[in-house]
C-alpha cells in the first residue's frame, strides 16, 4: 500500500478539504479490504514477537481524531493479534486534579512504553493544542505561571511537544501518530447509530454532541497542529475513516512497514552481551533494591543447573565463559551446537 498520499511532511501546510474522507484506495469494499487485514494482522504479530524479545525500541502509537471516528475499533481490531504481555493502551481524558497540579506532559510520561513494548494513546497530549484551544477557558485550570497572548502558547506548545517527541526518539522510542480524519456527515450517521442500535446506546454521549458544533474551530486546530507538529522522526498521517474498514488496513500497514523498517532479530546466546538478555533485565528493572547485574552469564545459570552451591554473589562471578558448559548441563553427553 502507498502510505505517501496520508503521509504529513514536516512544515506542509494542512488543508483537511484536500483529504478526502471517502477515500478507500484500489480496495473496492470491506470484502476485498478483509484478507489484507487479516494478512497484516498475523505479520504484526510476528513482528512484535521479535521486537518484544529484541528489547531495544519501544514504539508509540498516537490516535487522534474527532468523536465517533473509529479509534476504540482500531484498537480492537488492528491489535487483535497482538501479545497483550507487550502492549498497552492508555486513554486520556478530561486532566484530574492531580494530573493538572503537574505540567501537561506529566500524566503522559507515566504511561509511555518500556523497551519491548507497544504502548496505544487513545487521545494523549496533543488534546492540549486541540481542545484546549477550541476551549482556552479550560487553561484557567492549568495554573500556568503566564498564559501568553494570541497563538503564542499553542506555537510555544508545538514546540515543545516536538522537542519531546525527538527526545524520545533519540533514546529509543518509534512514535506513529495517526489522525482519523471523518466527515461531518459520517459523524452524524455514527451519532444516530449509537441512540437507535441498543448494544451501542452505552457510547453515546451528549458532550459529543455538545462539541460537534464547535467542528469548524476542531478542524482549523487540527490543521495547525498537524502542519506544526509532523517531523521525520514522529511524523503524522491523515487516515481517511468513513470506512472503517479502510481506516483498520492503513493503519495497520502503517505499523507493519515501521516494524520491518526497524531490521529487529532475536537475539541468541552467542550475542556479546549479556546484558541483551531480556528476561533478567526486565525482573531487575522492577526491583529497585537489589543491584542489577548480567544475570545470564552462562557459566553461571549452569553451575544452578547442576546444584553447584553458588556462594559468591553473582556479580564477582565472572562474566562470560564457554556456553559449552550451560549445554552439557541441559544435555549431559551432548556437545554443544550453536
Ligand atoms: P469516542 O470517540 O467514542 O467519543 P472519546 O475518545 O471521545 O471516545 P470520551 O470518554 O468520550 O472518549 O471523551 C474523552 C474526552 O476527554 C474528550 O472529549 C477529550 O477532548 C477530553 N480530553 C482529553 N484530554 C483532555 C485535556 N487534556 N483537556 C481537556 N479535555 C481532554
Ligand atoms: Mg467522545
Amino acid at each position: 500500500m502507498d502510505h505517501s498520499p496520508f503521509l504529513i511532511r514536516p512544515r506542509q501546510k494542512v488543508s483537511l478539504q484536500n483529504h478526502d474522507p471517502r477515500f478507500h484506495g484500489d480496495f473496492k469494499d470491506k470484502g476485498a479490504a478483509k484478507k489484507r487485514l487479516e494478512k497484516d494482522i498475523v505479520r504484526l504479530r510476528e513482528l512484535q514477537d521479535v521486537f518484544y524479545a529484541a528489547d531495544s525500541h519501544s514504539l508509540l502509537i498516537i490516535l487522534q481524531a474527532m468523536d465517533a471516528a473509529g479509534k476504540d475499533g482500531v484498537i480492537k481490531h488492528v491489535m487483535s493479534g497482538l501479545n497483550p504481555q507487550g502492549c498497552r493502551v492508555t486513554s486520556f481524558r478530561a486532566p484530574s486534579h492531580r494530573e493538572l497540579d503537574h505540567d501537561y506532559l506529566w500524566r503522559c510520561k507515566l504511561s509511555l512504553p518500556e523497551r519491548g513494548q507497544i504502548g496505544i494513546f487513545n487521545r494523549s497530549y496533543y488534546e492540549e493544542v486541540l481542545v484546549v484551544r477550541v476551549h482556552p477557558e479550560l487553561l484557567a485550570a492549568q495554573k500556568l505561571p503566564k498564559i501568553p497572548e494570541g497563538d503564542a502558547l499553542w506555537t510555544r506548545r508545538y514546540r515543545e511537544i516536538n522537542n519531546f517527541e525527538k527526545y524520545l526518539t533519540d533514546n529509543g522510542t518509534r512514535i506513529l501518530k495517526f489522525f482519523l480524519h471523518l466527515s461531518r456527515e459520517e459523524q452524524k450517521e455514527r451519532f444516530l447509530d449509537r441512540i437507535t442500535r441498543r448494544e451501542k446506546n452505552w457510547k453515546f454521549s451528549l458532550s459529543d454532541v455538545r462539541e460537534r458544533q464547535h467542528w469548524d474551530a476542531y478542524q482549523r486546530a487540527y490543521e495547525e497542529m498537524l502542519s506544526h507538529t509532523s517531523t521525520r522522526h514522529a511524523p503524522w498521517y491523515v487516515i481517511l475513516a468513513d470506512r472503517k474498514w479502510f481506516t483498520r488496513i492503513a493503519i495497520a500497514n502503517i505499523i507493519v512497514k515501521t516494524l520491518e523498517s526497524l531490521r529487529l532479530r532475536y537475539p541468541t546466546l552467542s550475542e556479546p552481551s549479556a546484558h541483551s538478555s531480556r528476561k533478567p533485565e526486565k525482573r531487575c528493572s522492577r526491583r529497585v533494591d537489589r543491584p542489577c547485574f548480567p544475570a545470564q552469564d552462562p557459566a553461571r545459570t549452569s553451575g544452578m543447573l547442576q546444584g553447584a552451591p553458588l556462594n559468591e554473589p553473582p556479580f564477582l562471578q565472572p562474566s562470560r565463559r564457554s556456553l559449552h558448559s550451560l549445554s552439557s548441563a541441559l544435555h549431559p553427553g551432548h556437545a554443544f551446537s550453536a
